[in-house]
């Protein structure tokens, strides 16, 4: 196996592009060398990107953010502005494994793992995260919500891959939170997941959400409906009943032992209206 560190991102890609046989990605390190450890996989290649200019910066840009694709948790929620902007996507990022972890995980890491029950990617589908990817055929920028498209697959082609992942401009009144439902108390995987957020007027009324569920279908579900039934609102108890029932509705789980499709199913609802409320407190506070 063949260990490169780029100092660019061309030579990344020339990289990837030119291996021989399978190349992957290095950002973290935190779920790929468990892979390799457990011979679930076994690159030819692995370029790793954290000595890459830039990959490793958090900079505001148009009124957002721009989050390298080699920033790790910690280097994230040790951000005071970053994380007063997004703490609902602080708090799940936060969430991933122990400190340990927290000193490599990616948010592009997240992502480009492609599990369904990622802690990161439900919070940043509802931050409505833009990823910047680069590849052969030049940049694009696509929704987050756009690279998983199954269990471990994503939409990037070969040769591509995420530089950085950008968070939009925050009004006054916004916030967002996240929750997961876990069998133990830290270090293990969601058995659901919601991640929400909202942007209230002056009257406290809700003008706009995004709702995100995890680990309740092959990849993140950004429910529409739930989110229509808070807009309008100032999220009273028939807004949040509604928004339950739509997350229940949109849910479509696996049934295992970690938990059953019913119980997957009540407790994304539940999961989705108390992360409302807790958005709700916090883009209040925020005013
Ligand atoms: C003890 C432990 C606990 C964990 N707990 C959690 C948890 O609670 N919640 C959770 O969601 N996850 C958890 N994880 C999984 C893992 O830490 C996260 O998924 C993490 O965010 C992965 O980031 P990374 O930078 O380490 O990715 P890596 O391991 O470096 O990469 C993961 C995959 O993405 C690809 N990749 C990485 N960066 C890019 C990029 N920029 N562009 C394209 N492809 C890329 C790699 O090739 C690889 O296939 C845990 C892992 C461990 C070991």
């Amino acid at each position: 196996m063949q260990y490169l560190a780029p100092t660019s991102v061309d030579s990344a890609i020339a990289a990837l592009t030119d291996a021989a046989g399978q190349a992957r990605i290095l950002a973290g390190g935190t779920d790929l060398l468990v892979q390799m450890k457990s011979d679930m996989i076994a690159p030819e290649v692995l370029v790793d990107i954290k000595r890459i200019p830039g990959l490793r910066e958090i900079a505001r840009e148009a009124g957002g953010w721009r989050i390298g694709a080699a920033v790790s948790g910690a280097e994230f929620t040790e951000h005071a502005d970053l994380c007063a902007d997004w703490p609902g996507l602080a708090e799940a990022f936060d969430l991933i494994g122990s400190t340990q972890v927290q000193g490599r995980c990616t948010l592009a890491g997240n992502l480009c793992n492609a599990s369904p029950a990622a802690d990161s990617v439900p919070a940043m589908v509802a931050a409505d995260a833009v990823a910047r990817i680069v590849g052969p055929k030049g940049t694009r920028d696509v929704p987050v919500a756009e690279i998983p498209v199954a269990p471990g697959k994503t939409s990037l082609a070969p040769g591509e891959f995420v530089t950085s992942i950008f968070l939009p401009a925050r009004a006054p009144r916004a916030a967002d939170a996240y929750l997961r439902f876990i069998p133990r108390t830290e270090m293990d995987i969601a058995v659901a997941s919601a991640g929400i957020s909202l942007t209230l007027d002056d009257d406290g009324r809700c003008v706009a959400a995004r709702v995100a569920l995890g680990a309740v279908a092959p990849t993140v579900l950004l429910v529409e409906e739930a989110a229509a039934a808070l807009i309008g609102t100032k999220l009273e108890a028939a807004a949040l009943a509604a928004l339950a029932q739509a997350c229940e509705s949109a849910a479509t789980p696996i049934d295992d032992k970690r938990g059953t499709v019913a119980f997957r199913k009540q407790v994304v609802g539940v999961l989705a209206r108390r992360a409302a409320e807790i958005a709700k407190t916090r883009a209040e506070e925020r005013a």
